[in-house]
Protein backbone atom coordinates (compact mmCIF):
# COMPACT_ATOMS: atom_id res chain seq x y z
CA UNK A 1 0.00 0.00 0.00
CA UNK A 2 1.45 3.23 -1.19
CA UNK A 3 0.21 6.78 0.05
CA UNK A 4 -0.38 8.70 -2.91
CA UNK A 5 -2.28 12.13 -1.64
CA UNK A 6 -2.80 14.42 1.24
CA UNK A 7 -5.58 16.70 1.41
CA UNK A 8 -6.58 19.45 4.19
CA UNK A 9 -9.59 20.64 5.30
CA UNK A 10 -9.64 24.15 7.13
CA UNK A 11 -12.61 26.02 8.10
CA UNK A 12 -14.00 28.82 10.56
CA UNK A 13 -15.39 27.72 13.33
CA UNK A 14 -18.73 29.31 15.07
CA UNK A 15 -19.46 31.12 18.55
CA UNK A 16 -20.60 28.37 20.76
CA UNK A 17 -23.59 29.78 21.87
CA UNK A 18 -23.49 32.13 24.89
CA UNK A 19 -26.08 32.09 27.88
CA UNK A 20 -29.31 33.82 27.88
CA UNK A 21 -28.80 37.59 28.28
CA UNK A 22 -25.05 37.40 27.08
CA UNK A 23 -23.94 39.41 24.28
CA UNK A 24 -22.07 37.47 21.30
CA UNK A 25 -18.86 37.97 23.35
CA UNK A 26 -19.61 35.78 25.81
CA UNK A 27 -18.89 36.02 29.55
CA UNK A 28 -14.94 37.31 29.72
CA UNK A 29 -14.70 36.80 25.56
CA UNK A 30 -14.51 33.02 26.28
CA UNK A 31 -18.01 32.02 24.96
CA UNK A 32 -17.01 32.36 21.14
CA UNK A 33 -12.90 32.81 21.24
CA UNK A 34 -14.03 36.18 19.49
CA UNK A 35 -13.99 34.54 16.21
CA UNK A 36 -10.57 32.92 16.03
CA UNK A 37 -12.02 29.14 16.19
CA UNK A 38 -10.43 26.96 13.17
CA UNK A 39 -10.36 23.36 12.71
CA UNK A 40 -7.97 21.56 10.38
CA UNK A 41 -9.02 18.02 8.89
CA UNK A 42 -6.69 15.89 6.89
CA UNK A 43 -7.49 13.29 4.12
CA UNK A 44 -4.46 10.54 3.28
CA UNK A 45 -4.75 8.80 0.44
CA UNK A 46 -3.86 5.58 -0.37
CA UNK A 47 -3.18 3.45 -4.01
CA UNK A 48 -5.63 0.87 -2.53
CA UNK A 49 -8.22 2.92 -2.13
CA UNK A 50 -8.34 3.38 1.55
CA UNK A 51 -8.14 6.62 2.93
CA UNK A 52 -7.77 7.62 6.39
CA UNK A 53 -8.75 10.96 8.48
CA UNK A 54 -7.11 12.91 11.26
CA UNK A 55 -7.14 16.80 13.21
CA UNK A 56 -4.84 19.18 13.90
CA UNK A 57 -5.09 21.55 16.17
CA UNK A 58 -2.50 23.99 17.53
CA UNK A 59 -3.18 27.44 15.06
CA UNK A 60 -4.90 25.16 12.24
CA UNK A 61 -3.99 28.07 9.84
CA UNK A 62 -0.56 27.66 9.99
CA UNK A 63 -0.65 23.83 10.48
CA UNK A 64 -2.13 23.58 7.07
CA UNK A 65 1.01 24.78 5.83
CA UNK A 66 3.10 22.36 7.82
CA UNK A 67 0.78 19.59 6.48
CA UNK A 68 0.90 20.32 2.82
CA UNK A 69 5.35 20.91 3.53
CA UNK A 70 5.23 17.16 4.92
CA UNK A 71 3.16 16.00 1.49
CA UNK A 72 6.82 16.02 -0.38
CA UNK A 73 7.95 13.11 2.17
CA UNK A 74 4.92 10.85 2.20
CA UNK A 75 3.89 10.49 -1.24
CA UNK A 76 5.08 6.94 -1.83
CA UNK A 77 5.55 5.88 1.76
CA UNK A 78 3.97 2.61 2.92
CA UNK A 79 1.05 4.26 5.82
CA UNK A 80 0.97 1.20 7.76
CA UNK A 81 4.63 1.77 9.40
CA UNK A 82 3.29 4.39 11.53
CA UNK A 83 6.23 5.01 14.02
CA UNK A 84 8.69 4.86 11.39
CA UNK A 85 6.87 8.03 8.93
CA UNK A 86 5.93 9.70 12.47
CA UNK A 87 10.07 10.10 12.99
CA UNK A 88 11.04 10.88 9.61
CA UNK A 89 8.33 13.51 9.90
CA UNK A 90 9.98 14.61 12.79
CA UNK A 91 13.39 14.68 11.83
CA UNK A 92 13.07 15.92 9.24
CA UNK A 93 11.36 19.12 10.78
CA UNK A 94 14.19 19.31 13.37
CA UNK A 95 15.62 22.31 11.70
CA UNK A 96 12.78 24.09 12.27
CA UNK A 97 13.33 24.06 16.34
CA UNK A 98 11.53 21.98 18.91
CA UNK A 99 8.04 22.25 16.73
CA UNK A 100 5.89 23.72 19.63
CA UNK A 101 2.19 23.06 18.78
CA UNK A 102 2.29 23.78 15.40
CA UNK A 103 4.59 20.95 14.29
CA UNK A 104 2.80 19.03 16.72
CA UNK A 105 -0.50 19.74 15.43
CA UNK A 106 0.52 18.62 11.91
CA UNK A 107 2.34 15.13 13.04
CA UNK A 108 -1.04 14.53 15.12
CA UNK A 109 -3.65 14.70 12.47
CA UNK A 110 -0.79 13.08 9.73
CA UNK A 111 -0.29 10.18 12.34
CA UNK A 112 -3.98 9.92 13.54
CA UNK A 113 -5.16 9.29 9.87
CA UNK A 114 -2.67 6.64 9.09
CA UNK A 115 -4.16 5.07 12.17
CA UNK A 116 -7.25 5.38 9.95
CA UNK A 117 -6.17 3.46 7.61
CA UNK A 118 -4.73 0.89 9.02
CA UNK A 119 -7.69 -0.21 11.08
CA UNK A 120 -9.59 0.12 7.97
CA UNK A 121 -7.26 -2.13 5.89
CA UNK A 122 -7.83 -4.65 8.80
CA UNK A 123 -11.57 -3.86 9.46
CA UNK A 124 -10.75 -3.36 12.84
CA UNK A 125 -11.54 -0.31 15.40
CA UNK A 126 -8.33 1.23 16.06
CA UNK A 127 -8.56 0.24 20.09
CA UNK A 128 -8.40 -3.67 19.16
CA UNK A 129 -5.07 -2.81 17.36
CA UNK A 130 -4.01 -0.97 20.95
CA UNK A 131 -4.13 -3.54 23.30
CA UNK A 132 -7.79 -4.03 23.16
CA UNK A 133 -10.07 -2.10 25.77
CA UNK A 134 -10.34 -1.20 29.28
CA UNK A 135 -13.74 0.43 29.19
CA UNK A 136 -16.16 0.52 26.17
CA UNK A 137 -17.78 4.29 27.36
CA UNK A 138 -15.38 7.31 28.58
CA UNK A 139 -16.44 10.05 30.60
CA UNK A 140 -16.79 13.11 30.10
CA UNK A 141 -17.10 16.25 31.86
CA UNK A 142 -18.67 19.84 30.26
CA UNK A 143 -18.08 23.70 31.41
CA UNK A 144 -20.17 25.98 33.13
CA UNK A 145 -19.74 29.50 34.26
CA UNK A 146 -23.26 29.55 36.08
CA UNK A 147 -25.18 27.26 38.16
CA UNK A 148 -27.72 27.08 35.83
CA UNK A 149 -25.68 25.86 33.33
CA UNK A 150 -24.11 23.36 35.79
CA UNK A 151 -27.62 22.17 36.32
CA UNK A 152 -28.33 21.52 32.46
CA UNK A 153 -25.35 19.39 32.48
CA UNK A 154 -26.44 17.46 35.23
CA UNK A 155 -30.20 17.21 33.49
CA UNK A 156 -27.87 16.46 30.16
CA UNK A 157 -26.30 13.29 32.38
CA UNK A 158 -23.53 15.20 33.17
CA UNK A 159 -21.30 14.04 36.83
CA UNK A 160 -18.14 16.56 36.23
CA UNK A 161 -18.24 19.99 35.81
CA UNK A 162 -15.45 22.13 35.46
CA UNK A 163 -15.38 26.15 35.85
CA UNK A 164 -13.07 28.13 34.01
CA UNK A 165 -11.34 31.58 34.93
CA UNK A 166 -9.99 34.37 33.05
CA UNK A 167 -8.53 36.81 35.07
CA UNK A 168 -9.07 36.27 39.23
CA UNK A 169 -10.30 33.08 40.15
CA UNK A 170 -14.43 33.89 41.29
CA UNK A 171 -14.46 31.53 44.66
CA UNK A 172 -18.01 32.27 45.53
CA UNK A 173 -19.07 31.50 42.11
CA UNK A 174 -17.39 28.39 42.36
CA UNK A 175 -19.04 27.52 45.77
CA UNK A 176 -22.50 28.35 44.34
CA UNK A 177 -21.72 25.47 41.52
CA UNK A 178 -20.42 23.13 44.29
CA UNK A 179 -23.80 23.69 46.11
CA UNK A 180 -25.57 23.36 42.94
CA UNK A 181 -24.76 20.07 41.92
CA UNK A 182 -24.17 18.09 45.04
CA UNK A 183 -20.73 16.41 46.91
CA UNK A 184 -20.98 13.46 44.45
CA UNK A 185 -20.43 15.22 41.12
CA UNK A 186 -17.01 15.89 40.52
CA UNK A 187 -15.77 19.78 40.24
CA UNK A 188 -12.81 21.30 38.17
CA UNK A 189 -11.40 24.45 38.60
CA UNK A 190 -9.37 25.83 35.24
CA UNK A 191 -6.90 28.88 35.54
CA UNK A 192 -6.09 28.94 32.09
CA UNK A 193 -2.48 29.06 33.17
CA UNK A 194 -2.34 33.05 33.82
CA UNK A 195 0.80 34.60 33.88
CA UNK A 196 -1.65 37.39 35.88
CA UNK A 197 -1.68 34.84 39.26
CA UNK A 198 1.61 34.95 41.15
CA UNK A 199 2.83 31.99 42.66
CA UNK A 200 1.75 32.81 46.15
CA UNK A 201 -1.51 34.31 44.62
CA UNK A 202 -2.25 30.78 42.86
CA UNK A 203 -1.91 29.45 46.57
CA UNK A 204 -3.77 31.57 48.17
CA UNK A 205 -6.58 30.46 46.02
CA UNK A 206 -5.62 26.89 45.95
CA UNK A 207 -6.15 27.07 49.97
CA UNK A 208 -9.25 28.66 49.92
CA UNK A 209 -10.77 25.86 47.31
CA UNK A 210 -9.29 23.00 49.41
CA UNK A 211 -12.89 22.95 51.17
CA UNK A 212 -14.59 21.95 47.79
CA UNK A 213 -13.56 18.94 47.25
CA UNK A 214 -11.72 19.50 43.72
CA UNK A 215 -10.99 16.60 41.55
CA UNK A 216 -7.91 18.98 40.09
CA UNK A 217 -7.25 22.35 39.72
CA UNK A 218 -6.06 23.30 36.40
CA UNK A 219 -3.10 25.67 35.21
CA UNK A 220 -3.30 27.57 38.32
CA UNK A 221 0.04 29.94 36.86
CA UNK A 222 1.60 29.82 33.60
CA UNK A 223 2.18 25.97 32.60
CA UNK A 224 5.62 27.18 31.39
CA UNK A 225 6.31 27.70 34.97
CA UNK A 226 7.60 24.26 36.49
CA UNK A 227 9.22 25.82 39.44
CA UNK A 228 6.11 27.79 40.55
CA UNK A 229 3.71 24.20 39.92
CA UNK A 230 6.01 23.00 42.09
CA UNK A 231 5.68 25.29 45.30
CA UNK A 232 2.34 25.31 44.56
CA UNK A 233 2.01 21.40 44.74
CA UNK A 234 3.89 21.62 48.00
CA UNK A 235 1.74 24.50 49.61
CA UNK A 236 -1.79 23.58 48.67
CA UNK A 237 -4.20 20.50 49.06
CA UNK A 238 -5.84 19.87 45.64
CA UNK A 239 -4.93 18.09 43.00
CA UNK A 240 -3.47 19.91 39.66
CA UNK A 241 -3.89 19.54 36.47
CA UNK A 242 -1.77 20.70 33.02
CA UNK A 243 -0.42 19.22 30.07
CA UNK A 244 -2.75 20.78 27.44
CA UNK A 245 0.02 23.09 25.60
CA UNK A 246 2.83 21.08 24.81
CA UNK A 247 3.25 18.56 22.19
CA UNK A 248 5.30 15.17 22.03
CA UNK A 249 6.88 13.07 25.14
CA UNK A 250 9.33 15.75 25.41
CA UNK A 251 7.08 18.50 26.25
CA UNK A 252 5.09 16.16 28.82
CA UNK A 253 8.38 14.88 30.85
CA UNK A 254 9.22 17.03 33.29
CA UNK A 255 5.28 17.52 34.25
CA UNK A 256 5.83 13.77 35.22
CA UNK A 257 9.10 13.06 35.87
CA UNK A 258 9.20 16.54 38.88
CA UNK A 259 5.52 14.67 39.77
CA UNK A 260 4.50 18.46 39.44
CA UNK A 261 0.72 17.37 38.39
CA UNK A 262 -1.69 14.60 39.10
CA UNK A 263 -3.34 14.44 36.01
CA UNK A 264 -2.12 15.52 32.66
CA UNK A 265 -4.36 16.82 29.89
CA UNK A 266 -2.63 15.84 26.10
CA UNK A 267 -4.54 17.51 23.52
CA UNK A 268 -5.33 15.05 21.29
CA UNK A 269 -5.19 17.37 17.79
CA UNK A 270 -1.89 18.71 18.84
CA UNK A 271 -0.11 15.89 21.57
CA UNK A 272 1.87 14.29 18.55
CA UNK A 273 -0.57 11.31 17.37
CA UNK A 274 -1.89 8.59 18.85
CA UNK A 275 1.02 6.72 19.50
CA UNK A 276 2.79 9.83 21.70
CA UNK A 277 -0.48 10.28 23.87
CA UNK A 278 -0.41 6.56 25.04
CA UNK A 279 3.51 7.14 24.93
CA UNK A 280 2.90 10.07 27.48
CA UNK A 281 -0.02 8.01 29.53
CA UNK A 282 2.42 5.14 29.78
CA UNK A 283 4.88 7.89 31.61
CA UNK A 284 2.20 8.66 33.81
CA UNK A 285 1.30 5.21 34.65
CA UNK A 286 4.56 5.08 36.31
CA UNK A 287 4.07 8.17 38.34
CA UNK A 288 0.78 6.95 39.33
CA UNK A 289 -1.16 9.88 37.59
CA UNK A 290 -4.24 10.35 35.84
CA UNK A 291 -4.44 11.37 32.07
CA UNK A 292 -8.02 14.01 31.03
CA UNK A 293 -7.59 15.08 27.32
CA UNK A 294 -7.93 18.61 26.68
CA UNK A 295 -10.35 19.24 24.19
CA UNK A 296 -11.43 23.02 24.52
CA UNK A 297 -11.48 24.62 21.07
CA UNK A 298 -10.53 21.09 19.40
CA UNK A 299 -12.88 19.68 16.92
CA UNK A 300 -15.03 16.58 16.74
CA UNK A 301 -12.52 14.20 14.76
CA UNK A 302 -10.05 14.53 17.71
CA UNK A 303 -12.50 13.09 19.84
CA UNK A 304 -12.37 10.12 18.51
CA UNK A 305 -8.95 9.76 18.61
CA UNK A 306 -9.22 10.50 22.57
CA UNK A 307 -11.97 7.93 23.02
CA UNK A 308 -9.74 5.16 21.06
CA UNK A 309 -6.79 5.82 23.03
CA UNK A 310 -9.13 6.42 26.69
CA UNK A 311 -10.76 3.33 25.88
CA UNK A 312 -6.99 1.47 25.88
CA UNK A 313 -4.86 2.83 29.15
CA UNK A 314 -5.63 1.83 32.85
CA UNK A 315 -5.10 5.70 34.07
CA UNK A 316 -7.94 7.40 31.79
CA UNK A 317 -9.64 9.72 33.83
CA UNK A 318 -12.25 11.66 32.11
CA UNK A 319 -12.43 13.74 28.49
CA UNK A 320 -12.97 17.39 28.66
CA UNK A 321 -16.28 18.04 25.95
CA UNK A 322 -18.27 21.03 24.89
CA UNK A 323 -21.73 20.32 25.42
CA UNK A 324 -22.95 23.90 24.21
CA UNK A 325 -20.93 24.09 20.98
CA UNK A 326 -21.57 25.66 17.85
CA UNK A 327 -24.34 24.07 15.82
CA UNK A 328 -21.77 23.20 12.44
CA UNK A 329 -20.03 20.64 15.00
CA UNK A 330 -22.46 18.16 14.09
CA UNK A 331 -23.02 18.89 10.54
CA UNK A 332 -19.20 18.66 9.81
CA UNK A 333 -18.93 14.77 10.66
CA UNK A 334 -20.67 11.27 10.70
CA UNK A 335 -21.74 9.81 12.96
CA UNK A 336 -22.39 12.60 15.53
CA UNK A 337 -21.82 11.33 19.30
CA UNK A 338 -24.04 11.91 21.82
CA UNK A 339 -23.68 11.32 25.65
CA UNK A 340 -25.35 9.11 27.64
CA UNK A 341 -25.41 8.69 31.36
CA UNK A 342 -22.43 11.48 31.31
CA UNK A 343 -20.14 8.91 29.02
CA UNK A 344 -19.55 8.97 25.66
CA UNK A 345 -19.34 5.17 23.46
CA UNK A 346 -16.03 4.02 22.24
CA UNK A 347 -16.54 3.91 18.81
CA UNK A 348 -16.85 0.10 17.04
CA UNK A 349 -16.26 0.77 13.25
CA UNK A 350 -13.56 0.18 11.63
CA UNK A 351 -10.26 3.18 12.15
CA UNK A 352 -11.18 6.04 14.15
CA UNK A 353 -15.15 5.23 13.05
CA UNK A 354 -15.96 8.68 11.74
CA UNK A 355 -16.05 10.29 8.45
CA UNK A 356 -16.00 13.75 6.99
CA UNK A 357 -19.48 15.38 5.33
CA UNK A 358 -16.71 17.53 3.12
CA UNK A 359 -19.80 19.61 1.07
CA UNK A 360 -20.73 20.72 5.02
CA UNK A 361 -16.92 22.01 5.30
CA UNK A 362 -16.82 23.70 2.59
CA UNK A 363 -19.40 25.88 3.53
CA UNK A 364 -17.39 27.65 6.47
CA UNK A 365 -14.02 29.16 4.43
CA UNK A 366 -10.99 30.21 7.07
CA UNK A 367 -10.93 33.87 7.26
CA UNK A 368 -9.52 34.41 10.59
CA UNK A 369 -7.44 32.38 13.61
CA UNK A 370 -5.95 34.41 16.02
CA UNK A 371 -8.10 35.56 19.02
CA UNK A 372 -7.89 38.71 20.99
CA UNK A 373 -9.04 39.34 24.72
CA UNK A 374 -11.69 41.20 25.22
CA UNK A 375 -11.03 44.50 25.16
CA UNK A 376 -13.20 46.13 27.39
CA UNK A 377 -14.78 48.94 25.20
CA UNK A 378 -11.65 49.28 23.71
CA UNK A 379 -9.52 50.21 26.45
CA UNK A 380 -6.96 47.40 26.18
CA UNK A 381 -4.56 47.37 28.76
CA UNK A 382 -5.81 50.03 30.99
CA UNK A 383 -6.73 50.54 34.62
CA UNK A 384 -10.03 48.64 35.52
CA UNK A 385 -10.38 46.33 32.33
CA UNK A 386 -9.55 42.49 32.29
CA UNK A 387 -6.75 42.84 29.87
CA UNK A 388 -4.95 45.00 32.33
CA UNK A 389 -4.46 41.97 34.25
CA UNK A 390 -3.65 39.29 31.65
CA UNK A 391 0.14 40.24 31.34
CA UNK A 392 0.77 42.34 34.52
CA UNK A 393 -0.65 41.36 37.83
CA UNK A 394 -1.79 44.54 39.30
CA UNK A 395 -1.68 45.74 42.93
CA UNK A 396 -5.68 46.27 42.35
CA UNK A 397 -6.54 42.92 41.00
CA UNK A 398 -4.24 41.09 43.76
CA UNK A 399 -6.15 43.06 46.35
CA UNK A 400 -9.18 41.78 45.18
CA UNK A 401 -8.43 38.32 44.70
CA UNK A 402 -7.15 38.41 48.25
CA UNK A 403 -10.35 39.82 49.82
CA UNK A 404 -12.28 36.63 47.57
CA UNK A 405 -9.48 34.42 49.10
CA UNK A 406 -10.01 35.25 52.84
CA UNK A 407 -13.71 35.56 52.71
CA UNK A 408 -14.15 31.92 51.87
CA UNK A 409 -12.16 30.73 54.31
MG1 LIG B 1 -7.59 24.30 30.09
Amino acid sequence: MKITDIRTYLMQVGPRPGLPGQTSAGAAGEADFRGSRNWLFVKVETDEGIYGIGECSGWPRVVEAAVKDYRAILIGEDPRDIDRIWSRMFVSSMGHGTLGTVGGGALTGIEMALWDIKGKALNQPIWNLLGGRFRDRIKVYGHAKTPDRARELLERGYQGVKVGFTGAVDLDKVASIRDTIGADVDLMVDAHGPSWMTTKDAILVGRALEPLDLLFLEDPVAPENLDALERIRDAIDVPLAAGERVSNIWGIRQYIERDLVDVIQPDTGRAGGITQTRKMAAMAEAHYITVAPHSGSLGPIAEFAALHVMATIPNALMLERVEFDWSGRYEVVTPVLKVEDGHLPVPDAPGLGVELVEEEIEKYPSNRNVGDMPADDGRAYEPGTLTECVYFQTRLRRRARLRLAKSSQ
